[in-house]
């Protein structure tokens, strides 16, 4: 396995970074997740605006610009060989002093990894997961907006804990006002008298890839799709609730702190929104 790192491929073994890199002293630094499938990067373009755009958010110099380290990406894929895999993409702020100030941090650390997919094991997309709402809250846009995808992922750690403490695998949090946000790294989606809703990025999520590419399918498919703030009532009280990633792709939930979900298994319109996914990473990639 190669990485890219600062310009150099080196081997896993030897892909090391210094103690006085500002995103493992402070988490300053933005990150990417990306899949390649059948050889093709999905929405790259997307995803590397998204970098661009956190990284501007964040005051990053990037070493880089966007049509470089798009190149850089798919070589580093072509190094390792993969036609499935994910993409970790990491821009850190670099090596500083012990102090946070960003300004000693002469040139940001780049690091490219590739690995074969780890997706959730099969029965999960056949059975559907529980989950559960945790106290942990998403951080308010207007402190540190969800659009910036940075190191700094406390928040969706601490969600995860408490997943693990309630023996299920995934869990959402909800905003500072109660209103539903997000998974850990998901985005959340649920359908009711015929409407497929998702919370709007100024509650607090992060405007998933994933997520955009379910909404235009959906929308291609005639549903009625609107992004509209909503509570873990309507959570409760949906036919069907899925949650959509990179990692994840579209994934059936069937319980919420308790309450079952629809029958209990996934939905009509969840199973057919995944197989249309998969069908269009296929297609887009074919193009
Ligand atoms: N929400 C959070 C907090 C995430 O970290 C992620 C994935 O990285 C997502 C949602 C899903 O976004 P995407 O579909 O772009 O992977």
């Amino acid at each position: 396995q190669w990485i890219f790192l600062n310009g150099e491929f080196v081997r896993k073994e030897d892909a090391k970074i210094s103690v006085y890199d500002h995103g493992f002293l402070y988490g300053d630094g933005i990150f990417e997740g990306i899949r390649v499938y059948n050889g093709n990067i999905f929405r790259m373009k997307e995803h590397m605006d998204r970098l661009y755009e956190s990284g501007k958010s964040i005051l990053l110099n990037m070493p880089y610009n966007q049509e470089e380290l798009s190149d850089l990406v798919i070589k580093t894929v072509e190094k390792n060989g993969l036609r499935d895999a994910y993409i970790r993409l990491v821009v850190s702020r670099g090596v500083g002093d012990l102090g946070l100030d960003p300004y000693k941090c002469p040139s940001a650390n780049v690091v490219i990894i590739v690995e074969p997919l780890a997706i959730f094991p099969k029965h999960l997309y056949d059975t559907g997961i529980d989950i559960v709402t945790v106290p942990t809250r998403r951080n308010r846009p207007d402190v540190l907006s969800p659009k910036v995808k940075s190191l700094n992922y406390l928040n969706n750690i601490l969600v995860k804990i408490e997943a693990h403490l309630a023996n299920v695998s995934e869990a959402l949090m909800l905003n500072d006002q109660g209103y539903v946000a997000e998974g850990s790294a998901d985005n959340v989606f649920i359908y009711k008298n015929g409407k497929l809703l998702t919370p709007p990025g100024y509650i607090g999520a992060l405007e998933g890839i994933t997520r955009n590419a379910i909404i235009d399918i959906a929308n291609e498919l005639g549903y009625k799709v609107s992004e509209e703030p909503f509570t873990r009532h309507d959570v409760y009280t949906a036919e069907e609730v899925f949650l959509t990633g990179t990692a994840a792709e579209v994934i059936a939930v069937v319980k919420v702190d308790g309450r079952v979900i629809g029958d209990g298994v996934p939905g009509e319109h969840t199973n057919y929104l995944l197989e249309k996914f998969r069908r269009k990473v296929i297609e887009e990639g074919e193009k």
